[in-house]
């Protein structure tokens, strides 16, 4: 078995997927992880990363030992979120309400989130709420990963009383349709779909399969995702600036917005566009994942003034 102690570098200090997966341990919370464990030349224990049902079951194993997760299930062929890097987007976005509110973190039901396409595994609520306590609404385009995500809450009934699902019925809308007038959000976040078409993305996918030795023929994701969860026209780009567009109705009833941005050649458009829309500020967290970076573009609309009376009001004393 391998040791627990060796961090992986570049994940956030908070981050708890930051050592080496302890096997023994995951096997506890989810015994039937052990059918999938090999032993890599090196003598390691592992599993074959390249098998869609191993790392399933990895995920399961992880979200029951970490995060106290029942049952936790996505509908075959959608997307299987790596859980060590979305818990990363959580901690640094924890890291960003801290600096407005005297170096604490801002916990509880009272600290409200908007996921915007949360998919059918609902990973960063699940995340947020289980870290910190928040409470979310969490957006999704497909009814199929909405229904997923409703049964998934159905099954844990303490993360269903803090976290709903609501379904998005435009695919270019973000907030419009999702928000409802009197409500009020200390930030949003997202993943958005990265590719511009489907093409690009299962282009991606066979050099990924390729990478992964993966035999000839054997075209599925090991990370699964339904075309249209992957790609968006204009892509990751397009989503983003979607989102800015929109936010700026949202400005006085949000403290923060966020979006998970891959691709750093996008920044400066996107850098642009929360120019063009007046955001009051915005800022860029770098984030790594072994060989990956990525990073989070956080922006208000708020002043600097307004965002501290925004803290005292809404999460008290620091
Ligand atoms: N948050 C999940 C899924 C990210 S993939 C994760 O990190 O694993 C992007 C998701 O956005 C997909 O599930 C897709 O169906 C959804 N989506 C696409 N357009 C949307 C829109 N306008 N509003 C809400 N969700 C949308």
């Amino acid at each position: 078995m391998s040791t627990p102690s060796q961090a992986k570098p570049g994940l956030h200090p908070r981050n708890p997927h930051r050592f080496r997966y302890d096997f023994a341990a995951l096997l506890k919370s989810y015994p039937e992880l052990k059918v999938f464990l090999i032993e890599t030349p090196r003598g390691d224990t592992s599993i074959n990363f390249a098998n869609a049902k191993a790392v399933k079951a990895l995920n399961r194993a992880l979200l029951a030992h970490f995060y106290k997760l029942k049952d936790w299930d996505i509908p075959e062929g959608y997307l299987c979120p790596p859980i060590p890097g979305r818990a990363d987007y959580i901690h640094h976005l924890a890291d960003i309400l801290a600096e407005t509110h005297q170096g604490i973190i801002p916990t509880g039901a009272r600290v409200k989130a908007l996921d915007i396409g949360t998919g059918a595994s609902v990973i960063y609520p699940i995340i947020g709420h289980r870290e910190y306590g928040w409470s979310f609404v969490a957006s999704e385009f497909d009814p199929t990963a909405v229904k997923a995500a409703e049964d998934l809450l159905h099954n844990n009934p303490d993360l269903e009383r803090r976290i709903e699902v609501r379904q998005q019925r435009f695919k270019t809308n973000i907030f419009k349709g999702v928000v409802q007038d009197h409500e009020v959000y200390d930030m949003t976040l997202c993943n958005p779909p990265f590719y511009s078409s489907a093409k690009a993305a299962q282009a991606a996918n066979q050099r990924k399969n390729r990478n992964l030795k993966r035999p000839v023929g054997k075209t599925k994701r090991n990370f699964g995702g339904q075309d249209h969860e992957l790609w968006f026209p204009g892509g990751e780009r397009a989503f983003v600036e979607n989102i800015i567009r929109e936010s700026k109705d949202l400005g006085e009833r949000c403290l923060w917005f966020s979006a998970l941005i891959s691709d750093q050649d996008h920044l400066p458009k996107l850098q642009h566009v929360l120019q063009e829309v007046g955001a009051d500020t915005h800022l860029v967290r770098e984030m790594a994942q072994g060989q990956k970076s990525s990073r989070l573009l956080v922006w208000s609309h708020q002043s600097a003034s307004d965002r501290q009376q925004w803290v005292k009001r809404r999460w008290g004393k620091a």
